[in-house]
């Protein structure tokens, strides 16, 4: 799914990895994050310790694992990556806690979906760096105290308001990401353009950025469809404004980045149930999809422009999605 702010496979993946900015000045928006995060850096500088432990809140594709690579790139230490749902049990986070050397940085992706026993470990080790590892089982188990060499933990959820209250109280601070403005996002694809090697002019830059739902991913994405558009039909390989337009049509993201299944939801809103309100399984039904993905892909992004509301009686189309089709409310 082209518009999708989730990865969508190991080669994007690769290509995200070469994308990435390197330091916080490359960082593009968030700019209070960024202020918050430089200070933060800067003190644990000045005192030569380890930088108090970060939790990264926001929606996908925003940025979170680049800043957890910034955080550990920008005060010289190593990085642990890991994610949530790796750590099932709390004896796989106890063996990740101990193997970490003094200073290291330990991301945690998706931390919110990691197993409770777990949860309940970490924050004796963010606290005190210490863990009890219990041995043996009924009575006759113990604990026994295993100390940590003192490390920063980076968080990234999601879903913050899925977090237990204790874990969420043990970060030094929460960064909450917010999605970018089209200015932003033609800064994103500039930069992505020159190091993938694509000439871009800013009406180009613009056509991209209105089309990336405000997320950096997707617009790297288009932009690597725009690059492969312009290689085999371009003249010379110059990209010229049809051809983006061309290129990001052909995989059916119209002007304000909403795909196919999104207009098929509109138009089933609108047509089948002059506007609603409808329940979300009838209006999943109608679309042949899933509920599940009506309401995770589909909804967020519709609501957030303003073209969809969420009623107690059911989803509604609002008049700016009216005026989208071109019709009359
Ligand atoms: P997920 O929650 O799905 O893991 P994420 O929030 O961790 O997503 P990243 O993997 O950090 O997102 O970013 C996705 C892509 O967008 C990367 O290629 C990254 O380089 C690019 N990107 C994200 N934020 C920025 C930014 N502020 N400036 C430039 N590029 C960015």
């Amino acid at each position: 799914d082209i518009v999708s702010p989730e990865p969508q496979d190991d080669v994007e993946l690769a290509v995200e990895g070469a994308l990435r900015p390197q330091s916080l000045a490359e960082f593009v928006g968030q700019h209070k994050v960024r202020g918050q995060l430089q200070l933060l850096l800067d003190a644990a500088r000045l005192q030569d310790r380890a930088p108090d432990h970060i939790l990264l809140a926001g929606p996908p594709g925003l940025g979170k694992t680049t800043l957890a690579m910034i955080v550990a790139h920008e005060s010289g230490r190593p990085l642990r990556m890991s994610s949530g749902p790796a750590i099932q049990h709390a004896g796989d986070l106890a063996a990740l806690l101990s193997s970490l050397t003094p200073g290291e940085v330990l991301f945690i992706d998706e931390i919110h979906r990691m197993a409770r026993s777990a949860e309940e470990m970490l924050y004796l080790a963010m606290e005190d760096f210490r863990i009890d590892i219990m041995v043996g089982k009924g009575a006759g188990a113990t604990s026994i105290p295993l100390e940590l060499a003192p490390f920063t933990l980076v968080g990234a959820t999601t879903r913050s308001g899925l977090l237990p209250n204790p874990l969420r109280d043990r970060f030094g601070f929460t960064a909450h990401l917010e999605y970018y403005d089209a200015s932003e996002l033609e800064h994103v694809v500039d930069r992505s353009a020159s190091v993938l090697g694509v000439g871009l002019d800013a009406t180009q830059r613009a056509e991209i950025a209105r089309r990336s739902r405000g997320t950096p991913r997707i617009a790297n994405r288009l932009l690597r469809r725009v690059r492969d558009w312009t290689l085999v039909n371009g003249s010379g390989g110059s990209v010229s404004l049809e051809g983006v337009q061309a290129a990001l049509d052909l995989y059916d993201v119209d002007a304000i980045g909403l795909d196919r299944l999104d207009r098929a939801v509109l138009h089933a809103l609108v047509h089948r149930f002059q506007g609603g309100p409808v329940g979300l399984s009838t209006l999943a039904v109608t679309v042949g999809e899933e509920p599940d993905t009506v309401e995770s892909v589909v909804e967020p992004y519709l609501v957030r422009i303003g073209f969809m509301g969420r009623t107690p009686r059911g989803r509604i189309a609002t008049p700016d999605a009216y005026a989208h089709l071109g019709l009359a409310t």
